[in-house]
């Protein structure tokens, strides 16, 4: 998964993106990038790590112009390099041009074997890169049409920001599998600036009014004489990713016109419907716990519907990030007892009901009950705020393979031995997508979907745009 974040018409260009890269620094840990233009040339500076380590001030003041993109990446093991980093940035023989990508591309192997067959030669492993050689090698005049000629050979997921000298385009593909949202910076005395993000988690640290979500399959063009739209795809159904709902967005995110916030809570309310705690409710006997932070609105939407307490019964260090990003098993094992640690004071001698988002290999999942038992709770009781997560994601989010994930190979009874935990229950897909559409239905001003329909295939198994098979040579997904 991987964040992106472009400003447009701002003398502070670089330094916003910036602070709108920590914004959405939980989309992506690994490596942080920003480029910009002064309306001339193109300045970049990319770095592994957080958005905080990867920019002195003197990194930021090196990169000058009223216009630039920025990117935060998580991959999967083995991707992890600073060649990977984005925005890429390169000479070609119509000028600069930087790009940076939140999505993966399905067709990135076939694409890639084309283009070397035809000489290109790639300087990353990620397929990011195929674009900029499609767009090089486009016959098309203007930079929007050599784009969209190079998207139509692309298939999969991409919310993608370019950023040439003077313009800055951003692409969401037709199904809209990753958000992109659209704000405006207003300064008297000046024409407007407009921003592009994944989210719009940095806009009110920014003072950026939220305009509206980039639709599937638009082209928002931003230069010197405003902002100009365009459909170039054929239209597809939409199918914005439902991880991003339950797990992947910050929750102050409106994704789709739904507070993220609202959503989980449904979700929380829903599971309770779906899975209530065993036995009577009553006294102070049972508690409702979040596992910290991606538990926390659908535990609150949860223990209010089931009319228990809420507490917190896990203590977060906010030393340490996203655990299931770190490399290795051995690391990750480790980091969660670094990251979490039980609180007896809630805890002990009560049913405790722990409210998780979702169980990807289940080694967290089993960690956390051993702790909270260990911490003197009668029962655990295992609630999940999605159905199993039982196929990887090709669309962005870098779930492991199929063999990884317990819900693959275990039915939820086995998946619960595993954890040892006394009851465990999965919200179902139906569920899922009633809550989601609950809260869209409430928005004001939200836009309406007629049948809103998602992305669910890491919960079904139903991919909405096929997967190339690999032929010889195995590339990795490096981006997210
Ligand atoms: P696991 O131990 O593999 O079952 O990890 C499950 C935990 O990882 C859950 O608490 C989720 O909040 C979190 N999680 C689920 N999917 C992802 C993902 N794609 N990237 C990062 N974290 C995730």
């Amino acid at each position: 998964m991987c964040g992106v974040f472009g400003i447009h018409g701002h003398p502070e260009a670089s330094n916003l993106v910036y602070l709108g890269l920590h914004a959405l620094q939980h989309r992506g840990q690994e490596s942080a990038g920003i480029v910009s233009s002064d309306g001339a040339q193109l300045f970049a500076h990319r770095s592994m790590g957080l958005v905080q380590a990867g920019f002195s001030p003197k990194d930021l003041a090196a990169l000058p112009g009223d216009r630039a993109i920025g990117h935060v990446r998580y991959s999967t093991a083995g991707g992890s390099h600073l060649r990977n980093a984005q925005p890429f940035a390169v000479d070609y023989s119509r000028g600069s041009i930087a790009v940076a990508h939140n999505g993966n591309l399905t067709n990135h192997e076939p694409l890639r074997e084309k283009l070397e067959a035809k000489g290109s030669i790639f300087q990353s492993q990620s397929d990011t890169e195929a674009i900029i050689h499609l767009l090089a090698m486009s016959h098309q005049r203007a930079l929007p049409e050599r784009i969209a000629d190079a998207l139509t050979q692309v298939e999969g997921a991409y919310s993608l920001l370019f950023l040439s000298e003077r313009a800055l385009i951003a692409v969401r593909d037709p199904m809209g599998f990753r958000p992109l949202c659209l704000g405006k910076i207003t300064r008297e005395g000046h024409p407007p600036a407009y921003v592009v993000s994944s989210e719009p988690t940095s806009f009110d640290l920014i003072g950026i009014e939220y305009l509206r979500d980039v639709a599937p399959g638009e082209m928002v063009i931003i230069d010197d004489e405003g902002v100009k739209s365009s459909f170039p795809f054929a239209p597809e159904p939409r199918r914005m990713c439902l991880f991003e709902y339950v797990y992947f967005a910050r929750p102050d995110a409106i994704l789709e016109g739904a507070s993220v916030y609202e959503v989980r809570k449904a979700l929380g309310r829903r599971l309770a419907d779906e899975h209530p705690i065993p036995g009577a409710i009553g006294g102070d006997d049972t508690v409702v716990i979040p596992v910290p932070d991606s538990g926390v609105p659908a535990a609150i939407g949860y223990a209010g519907r089931a009319g228990a307490p809420f507490e917190i019964g896990l203590i977060r260090s906010h030393y340490v990030g996203r655990t299931f990003i770190e490399p290795q098993q051995s690391i990750r094992h480790f980091g969660v007892r670094l990251k979490l640690n039980p609180n007896r004071a809630v805890i002990e001698g009560k049913r405790v009901v722990v409210v998780d988002d979702s169980i990807v290999r289940g080694t967290t999942s089993r960690k956390i009950v051993k702790m909270v038992r260990d911490a003197g709770a009668r029962e655990v009781h295992v609630r999940i705020s999605s159905p199993p997560t039982a196929w990887p994601c090709y669309y962005g989010i870098d779930t492991p393979t199929r063999a990884e994930l317990i819900a693959a190979s275990s039915t939820v009874e086995e998946t619960r031995q595993f954890l040892g935990a006394d009851s465990l229950g999965y919200l179902s897909l139906a569920g899922l997508e009633a809550a989601v559409s609950s809260v869209e239905g409430r928005r004001e001003g939200a836009e309406k979907h007629p049948s809103p329909s998602y992305c669910d295939a890491c919960f079904s198994g139903d991919y909405p745009v096929p997967i190339a098979p690999p032929k010889g040579r195995q590339l990795r997904l490096v981006n997210g």
